[in-house]
């Protein structure tokens, strides 16, 4: 997918602030942060997004939830997080490569806008 914006980051073709890395998912600081942690998990593999997901798609997905929760643990906010997977246009999807949204260090209503 050379034209995906978050498949480039995970080759390196675009720059981005590397959080965390393995063989299937790749962390970023997010580059309009929403709060003082704002990190995107996404998995290596481009999937459209979650609506597109299929059941073998599916460790990927959680892994890539366990990764926000270790980031969530490194930076002390373990206790008061939010991870968002934001679903199609209507819904604040405006990159079509899946990918986690961690929110944390401030904070968070309910219910998100
Ligand atoms: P969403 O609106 O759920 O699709 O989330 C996309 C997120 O990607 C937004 O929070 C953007 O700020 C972020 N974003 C878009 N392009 C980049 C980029 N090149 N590097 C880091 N974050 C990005
Ligand atoms: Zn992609």
């Amino acid at each position: 997918m050379a034209e995906c914006p978050f498949c480039r980051i995970v080759q390196g073709s675009l720059p981005s602030k590397k959080v965390y890395e393995d063989d299937e998912a790749y962390a970023f600081e997010d580059i309009n942060p929403q709060a003082p942690t704002h990190v995107l998990v996404v998995p290596k593999k481009h999937i459209r997004g979650l609506a597109e997901a299929k059941v073998e798609d599916s460790q990927v997905i959680g892994h890539c939830c366990l990764v926000a929760a270790n980031i969530a643990r490194e930076r002390n906010i373990q206790d008061s997080y939010r991870v968002v997977c934001n679903v199609g246009p209507g819904a604040g999807q405006s990159v079509f490569h899946l990918h986690i949204h961690l929110l944390g260090g401030r904070l968070m209503k309910w219910p998100p806008g």
